[in-house]
């Protein structure tokens, strides 16, 4: 992947189809996000339903859904829980319909969410039989960095692990290389933090913006993301260090250049807590923040990465 200063959303992907490499096969530690976020996506599903009843269809968005089975766990956790609602709060009208988006950049392979549609419709109608809602289901590329859909037309948002990837790696300009490092480290220069957290807040700030005016009223968005409690203490750290050593060892073969390698950046932020809610707070005129949380558990390999995730 070339992650150059605007180039990251054009060749972005995860690796498609069901092979060793996939991302359907290795996305472990990221449905177990989805799963432990079950409860704030009732409650946040509940509240909507709640505040549109009798409304007969919802629109339902999954921003940067990828391939793989983590894909249909979102769209099945959301039939699920609609249908709870609508056996407790209105029995008696018609199942509401549903119309699902699923979000990712153009590169994803929607080919493979596709194809794999007609198996879950099956296992869904067996599981649930009278009590599934009707449901559509299509996919919508491009970047949730800027607008997806028309002005008041979704009345759920949902994302998980996308919102840490930027729209551009961070401007570095007129400020000292970040020698040896493709990210933030204890050895870069403070600018390189700065520089960080200046792209997440305008990217995070622009996609709040774009869901705004996406989201009907009474409209609900539920993201779980990577975060960290201090600079070097998240997720990523186990990624972007074995990533390093390739690359820093490639440069020392001479495979890639010295020069480039100072020049490349990870196009990835984990936020602080306390940063996410203050890019949300200063846009309370948009939006009012229900629960923003952090959670904490290890991986399946038993080293010490850590997960946090803050789902408001
Ligand atoms: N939600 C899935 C996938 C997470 S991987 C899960 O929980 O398993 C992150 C996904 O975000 C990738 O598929 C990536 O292509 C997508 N993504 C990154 N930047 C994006 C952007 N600007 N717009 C839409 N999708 C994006």
């Amino acid at each position: 992947m070339e992650a150059e200063r605007g180039e990251v959303e054009q060749p972005l992907r995860m690796v498609g189809g069901d092979g060793e490499h996939s991302y359907a096969l290795n996305s472990w530690h990221q449905s177990k996000a989805i799963i432990n976020a079950k409860t704030i996506l009732e409650s946040a599903i509940e509240d909507m339903y709640k505040a549109l009843l009798p409304l007969q269809s919802f629109t339902v968005v999954d921003l940067g859904c990828s391939s793989g089975p983590n894909t249909l766990l979102v769209v099945s956790q959301v039939l699920n829980i609609i249908s709870e609602l609508h056996t407790k709060f209105s029995d008696k009208a018609p199942l509401p319909e549903i119309q699902f988006f699923l979000n990712d950049l153009p590169r994803n392979d929607f080919n493979s969410v596709f194809q794999s549609l007609e198996n879950f419709k099956k296992k869904t109608e067996e599981e649930k039989g009278d009590l599934l809602p009707p449901y559509y289901i299509a996919g919508v590329p491009g970047s949730f960095h800027g607008r997806l859909f028309p002005s008041s037309t979704v009345h759920f948002f949902h994302s998980s692990y996308s919102l840490t990837w930027l729209s551009q790696a961070p401007s570095l300009q007129g400020i000292p290389p970040n020698r040896g490092n493709i990210y933030i480290s204890k050895t870069s220069p403070p600018e390189i933090l700065k520089a960080y957290r200046e792209q997440f807040q305008s990217d995070f700030s622009r996609f709040l913006e774009s869901r705004y005016e996406e989201l009907s009223g009474e409209g609900r968005m539920v993201l779980t993301l990577i975060g960290q409690n201090h600079v070097d203490d998240d997720l990523l750290i186990y990624t972007r260090e074995l990533l390093s050593e390739a690359l820093n060892s490639m440069a020392i073969e001479g495979i890639i250049s010295k020069e480039k390698l100072d020049a490349f950046n990870l196009p990835l932020y984990a936020p602080l807590l306390e940063e996410m809610k203050s890019i949300i707070l200063s846009e309370s005129s948009f939006f009012h923040l229900e629960q923003c949380y952090r959670t904490r558990h290890h991986t399946r390999r038993e080293d010490d990465c850590k997960r946090h995730a803050c789902s408001g």
